[in-house]
């Protein structure tokens, strides 16, 4: 992940190692370069930009030049304006609801199935919760099954109403369930189209505001790059969600969509997909991202 990025850095850095003594237009090259690699890794033009000249600023604030080893001083100022970028601390999940519920929201594809699954198996595992999944696709029968056959690898019961095309009701209908039966966490699935369409984002919407959940997750594939920072806005614009899930961090991906869609919507990143199996599901943290991007 992120060898691009990296790859490009290094590169950069080494400029500044191989000077005994830096000088200004070291700097400015430098910084020049962590753009270059910040571009080439899909980040908006405008976020590498201010992220280069409040990395400057900082440099000169800090009369880098003068200091014994500025070359490290400066990347360590790279390295924290970049976890900064990436929100700074590691963002919690509230489970403080009885039951807490979770609604997943994303693209067809994104991996909202396959992350409802994971973060069920890691509450389950990690957090021990008794989590109950809900599938609530109305219009692909074979989207509740795939939830099922999720369901069943991790051990983890699975709400639905296959007959019933209303999703506010099924899912107020799986909280019942849940308060009935005690499951204190309940993680509603919902459904995904391949582009963002007002359809969609008014069902999800009347579902957000019917079952008023704790945590609103927006899932999205990080290989998406530009466009996923867009649909990040929409829905964030629509459900006001409370964090951003980024899968398919194992594939060829760049390191853009994390910082960008930080940015862009101001919400933290809370957890990473890293493949497709129920335990690739990592909590995101930023300094350790920041550190990965830079090598
Ligand atoms: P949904 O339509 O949003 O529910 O997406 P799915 O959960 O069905 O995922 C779409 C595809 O992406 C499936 O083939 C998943 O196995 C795959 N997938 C999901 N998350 C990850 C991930 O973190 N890494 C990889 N490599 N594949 C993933």
């Amino acid at each position: 992940m992120f060898d691009n990025l990296s790859d490009k850095l290094d590169k950069a850095f080494h400029i500044l190692k191989g000077h005994g003594k830096i000088t200004e237009v070291n700097v400015a090259e430098t910084l020049k370069e962590v753009r270059r690699a910040l571009l080439d890794a899909d980040v908006n033009f405008k976020i590498a930009k201010d992220f280069t000249t409040k990395v400057k600023e900082k440099a000169i604030g800090q009369d880098v030049l003068t200091t014994l080893q500025p070359g490290q001083l400066l990347v360590k100022l790279v390295k924290d304006e970049l976890t900064e970028l990436m929100g700074g601390d590691v963002a919690g999940i509230n489970l403080s609801g009885n039951p807490t519920v979770i609604l997943m929201s994303g693209l067809q594809g994104s991996g909202k199935t396959t992350f409802s699954g994971k973060l069920a198996n890691y509450l389950l595992t990690k957090k021990n919760k008794k989590p109950l999944l809900v599938a609530c696709d109305i219009y692909r029968p074979a989207a509740i099954q795939q939830l099922y056959v999720v369901g069943d690898s991790i051990g983890v019961e699975v709400y639905s109403e296959p007959e019933n095309k209303n999703p506010v009701e099924i899912a107020q209908n799986a909280i019942k369930h849940a308060k009935a039966n005690g499951f204190n966490v309940v993680i509603v699935d919902t459904a995904g189209r391949l582009a963002v369409d007002e359809e969609m984002m008014n069902e999800i919407e009347r579902v957000h505001k019917a079952i008023q959940p704790q945590e609103t997750l927006f899932v999205v594939d990080a290989m998406t790059g530009q466009d996923a920072v867009n649909t990040a806005k929409t829905f964030n614009d629509r459900l006001n969600f409370d964090g951003v899930i980024l899968t398919k961090l194992d594939g060829d991906t760049r390191g853009g969509a994390a910082i960008s869609i930080k940015t862009v919507v101001n919400k933290p990143i809370k957890f990473v997909g890293t493949g497709e199996k129920m335990d690739a599901i990592d909590v995101f943290y930023p300094i350790r991202m920041a550190e990965r991007i830079l090598g």
